[in-house]
């Protein structure tokens, strides 16, 4: 069967960027056509991202803090995890938000299609689905597409090797798991399979974990996980070997063990690589580059006047609340307002135990700009909230320009660290100096005082901390 459709906007894409561009289209008068090939609404974040996995660290959380009160004088004994219980109890979380997408969509008479879209022509596209196709003419496009993991050529196609797809369907819980690559997707995944009770190595071809983040920060993340996971840094896997009584793993590098190590699983965590090259967007005019990413202006515009990309597949940081602020500036524009995206930050979190969040620039980008800085820390072994739930290994450390004192970076690691990450942002955005923020009451006791305990360091109207 073969259908036709006109519309106003047509969305490539329906997870964070694509809904969020969809959604603002439509509420601002335009008629919008959002094309996905999976069952349901919410892309990678809500369906195998963001949302599944951190439904899992809630558990992995839970099991920790249960364990960690024998030492407060209250034992609960030894975890029962029911693996069947635990996965639909994700899946059921993941279903809640795509259902409520669905209804969103709905609300607003945007039209679904269902189907892997590719385009035809510079304003058409079809979509293959269950249904037979639809050709689609458009008189603008946003191309949404996001991107995949990365896959190592090198390593055998294999049940026991897995992506974070493969982690987040929770199909066991391996004895022995290589976490190959150690940025925040795979310590993420490590956290959980740790505290369902997985032995844990964790492999980083760079000399510190999650490599973006400023080392100071992360000495304190690699110190605190020290008895959880086996991090070998500066170190890179050369081989798989798949034999039936597990994966025998090569390393090479610093930390290499000289001999191949036997897992029961791999979980491979280096990287996701955009779809921009599967979409025939070339027969649109648009331009990729070779790594498949398309380059955008700030109005999110690709070289194509009426086609726009946004999200995952217009470049670095991979992450869903990029892709929503894009999404919505996409589709304002095409609605003919004159708004541009050009955040001063984008908040990064790695949802591990403890939480580690940055905003703005980190010491290491100010170092290599040339910037001037001025950095203040202050560690929460000083924080009475952080003490009286016995989690003093943080620290919060802001970032100011050292000419006109205004706060430009910033990073926390500890416990709900990534919930108060967001006043940063708010005083980078606001251009805020070391001042509003020292004279900012903030309440008493909670973590998010080390912000303002931080920032009378800057001031200098704290200088005796333990
Ligand atoms: P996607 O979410 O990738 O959505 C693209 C959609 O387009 C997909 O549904 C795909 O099926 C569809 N599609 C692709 N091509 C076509 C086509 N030709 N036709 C029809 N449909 C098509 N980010 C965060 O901000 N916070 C987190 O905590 C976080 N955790 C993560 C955890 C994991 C395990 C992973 C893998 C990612 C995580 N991310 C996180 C990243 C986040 O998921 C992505 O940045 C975000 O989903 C990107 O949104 P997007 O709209 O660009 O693309």
């Amino acid at each position: 069967m073969s259908n036709e459709l006109k519309t106003q906007v047509v969305v490539l894409g329906g997870g964070p960027g694509g809904y969020s561009a969809a959604f603002r289209a439509a509420d601002l008068g335009l008629e919008v056509t959002l094309v996905e090939s999976r069952e349901t609404l919410g892309g990678v974040c809500l369906n195998v991202g963001c949302i599944p996995s951190k439904a899992l660290l809630h558990v992995a959380k839970v099991i920790d803090d249960a364990a960690e009160m024998s030492s407060h004088g209250v034992t609960f004994g030894a975890p029962k995890i029911d693996l069947d219980e635990v996965r639909s109890w994700k899946d059921s979380v993941v279903g809640q938000l795509t259902g409520g997408l669905d209804g969103m969509a709905k609300m607003r008479k945007v039209k679904v299609v269902s189907g892997y879209g590719k385009f035809t022509g510079s304003n058409t596209l079809d979509v293959e689905g269950a249904d037979g196709k639809t050709t689609i003419t458009f008189d603008n496009a946003i191309i949404a597409a996001g991107s995949k993991p990365v896959n190592l050529p090198f390593i055998p196609e294999d049940d026991r090797v897995i992506d974070s797809t493969g982690a987040l369907e929770l199909k066991d819980v391996p004895e022995k798991l290589l976490v190959l690559g150690g940025g925040i997707i795979g310590l993420e995944m490590g956290t959980v399979y740790r505290a369902l009770g997985s032995a844990i190595d964790v492999v980083e071809f760079a000399d510190q974990l999650v490599p973006a983040a400023d080392k100071d920060i992360i000495k304190i993340y690699q110190k605190h996980v020290k008895d959880k996971f086996n991090v070998m840094l500066s170190t890179k896997v050369t081989g798989v070997e798949a034999k039936d009584d597990g994966l025998y793993v090569t390393f090479e590098g610093k930390n290499a063990p000289a001999e191949p190590v036997r897992y029961d699983k791999v979980l491979v965590a280096v990287g996701r690589t955009p779809n921009g090259n599967m979409l025939d967007a070339d027969k649109a005019g648009v331009n990729i580059d070779e790594r498949g990413f398309i380059n955008v202006d700030k109005q999110l515009r690709t070289n194509v006047e009426h086609i726009f990309a946004i999200g995952d597949l217009v470049g670095q940081p991979m992450l869903a609340h990029k892709a929503v602020h894009e999404g919505h500036v996409a589709a304002e524009v095409i609605s003919g307002q004159k708004h541009y995206f050009d955040p001063k930050c984008i908040p990064s979190i790695a949802y591990t135990d403890p939480e580690i969040a940055w905003a703005g620039v980190t010491e290491k980008e100010a170092k290599e700009q040339g910037l001037s800085i001025e950095t203040a820390v202050f560690p929460w072994a000083a924080s009475g909230r952080a003490i009286a739930s016995s989690r003093t290994e943080g620290s919060t450390k802001l970032i100011f320009d050292k000419e006109s004192g205004r706060i430009i970076g910033g990073a926390m690691i500890g416990i709900n660290a990534g919930e108060m990450l967001g006043e940063i942002g708010l005083g980078i955005e606001m251009g805020a100096d070391g001042e509003d923020l020292a004279l900012t009451i903030h309440a008493h006791p909670t973590l998010n005082e080390s912000i303002g305990l931080a920032a009378e360091i800057f001031e200098g109207s704290i200088t005796d901390l333990p």
